[in-house]
C-alpha cells in the first residue's frame, strides 16, 4: 500500500476546488471587532495582552472537500481551553460555529485552515489587575487555504524526526499543555535545533525523558502491532483521538500511557497527528531507520490513507454551504 497523494487531490480533484468567492479574498477570510475583512487586513491591537503575553487560548479544526471536521469535538475543546485559563468566550458556540462557518464560505476554502481565539483583550478602566473579571477578553478568527506540517513528497519517504536534546516541553505546572495555548518557544526553537541537524521536524520530551509532543502535534509510536502514545504532557489532540480511534477500528490494541524516549528509538513504526496534515508518517528517528527500514511502516500508511478516505467520504464531517 503506498501513501495517498492528499495534497495532490485537494488541490487537484474538482470535488476539492474551492468556491466563487471576491478577489479580496484570495489569500483568505478573517474576523475582528465584530467584522469581517481579507486576512491580510485583519491585525490585532498593540496593546491586546494576547500579543504582549500570549495570554490567550485558541483552537484549529480544518474542512477537506468542504466538510467541517468533528467541528463539535472542536469547539468543546475549545470551551475547555477558555475556561482552563479563565477567559471568556464573547461568542456563544452556536455563533462562534456560525463565524467560522461564513468565513469558509467567504473565501470559498473547501480545503481550509480554521483558526479562532479568545485573548486576553484589555483591561477596564480601574479594573484590578489580579481579577479575570476586570479584562474585556476578545474574539478573533481566521480561514486560509488548508496547511500541512508535512508536504506529500514527505509523508511519502516518513519524516525524519529529532529528539530535542536542547528543549523539554513546558511541563504542565507550567502551563497546562491540554489548554491550546500560545506557549510555542520550546516547540519553535527545537524546530531550529532540527533544521541545524538536518532533520525534518522535532519531538520533546519532559524532564525524565518522557516523550510529550511535537511543535503542533501529537506522536504515537507502534512496537510490535500494539500502538502507543503519550497519556499527558501534551495537546490531547482531535487527530490524536481520531487516531486512536482509528488504530481500534483496525484491530490494534492502544495503550495512552508514559511513553519513555527509549521506545520511539526502539519502535517499528510511528507517526505524528495534526489538525494541520493529519497522520504522518516518521522515516527515522535520530537518524535510526525505525522498523530498520526507509519509508513510513505498513500501519502508519494504513492509518494514513484511512483517515483520508474516511474523511473524504464526509465522516465525522459538517458540510459547508457554498453559493
Ligand atoms: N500539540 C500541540 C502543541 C498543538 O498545537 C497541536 C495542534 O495545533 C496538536 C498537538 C495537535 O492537535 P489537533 O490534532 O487537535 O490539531
Amino acid at each position: 500500500m503506498s501513501i495517498i497523494q492528499a495534497e495532490h487531490i485537494m488541490q487537484n480533484d474538482p470535488g476539492h476546488a474551492r468556491a466563487a468567492h471576491e478577489a479580496r479574498y484570495a489569500r483568505g477570510s478573517a474576523y475582528m471587532h465584530g467584522t469581517y475583512c481579507p486576512v491580510d487586513e485583519a491585525a490585532i491591537p498593540l496593546l491586546d495582552l494576547g500579543f504582549r503575553h500570549g495570554d490567550a487560548t485558541y483552537d484549529v479544526v480544518s474542512a477537506s472537500k468542504g466538510y467541517l471536521f468533528r467541528l463539535q469535538d472542536h469547539l468543546e475543546r475549545f470551551e475547555r481551553s477558555c475556561a482552563g485559563f479563565r477567559l471568556r468566550n464573547p461568542h456563544s458556540v452556536e455563533e462562534t460555529s456560525a463565524i467560522l462557518t461564513r468565513l469558509v464560505q467567504l473565501a470559498g476554502t473547501r480545503e481550509a485552515y480554521i483558526f479562532w481565539c479568545v485573548t486576553r483583550g484589555f483591561r477596564k478602566e480601574g479594573g484590578d489587575h489580579n481579577d479575570p473579571a476586570s479584562y474585556m477578553n476578545r474574539f478573533y478568527a481566521y480561514v486560509v487555504p488548508y496547511r500541512y506540517i508535512a508536504s506529500d513528497e514527505m509523508r511519502t519517504r516518513g519524516i525524519d524526526l529529532l529528539v530535542s536534546q536542547q528543549f523539554i516541553r513546558i511541563p504542565p505546572k507550567a502551563v497546562d499543555p491540554r489548554v491550546k495555548n500560545f506557549h510555542w518557544l520550546d516547540m519553535q526553537q527545537s524546530l531550529f535545533e532540527a533544521h541545524d541537524k538536518g532533520r525534518d521536524f522535532s519531538v520533546l520530551c519532559d524532564s525524565e525523558g518522557y516523550l510529550t509532543e511535537c511543535p503542533g502535534a501529537n506522536i504515537f509510536l507502534i512496537k510490535d502491532g500494539v500502538v502507543y502514545t503519550p497519556h499527558n504532557g501534551c495537546l490531547e489532540g482531535i487527530t490524536r483521538q481520531t487516531a486512536i480511534e482509528l488504530a481500534r477500528e483496525a484491530g490494534l490494541p492502544v495503550h495512552v500511557e508514559r511513553v519513555h524516549v527509549s521506545q520511539l528509538l526502539d519502535a517499528d513504526e510511528a507517526f505524528i497527528t495534526s489538525t494541520a496534515g493529519g497522520l504522518m508518517p516518521v522515516n527515522s528517528v535520530d537518524g535510526r531507520l525505525l522498523g530498520g527500514v526507509a519509508g513510513p511502516g505498513q500501519l502508519a500508511t494504513r492509518l494514513h490513507n484511512l483517515y483520508w478516505q474516511k474523511r473524504w467520504d464526509g465522516w465525522l464531517g459538517t458540510p459547508v454551504e457554498f453559493g
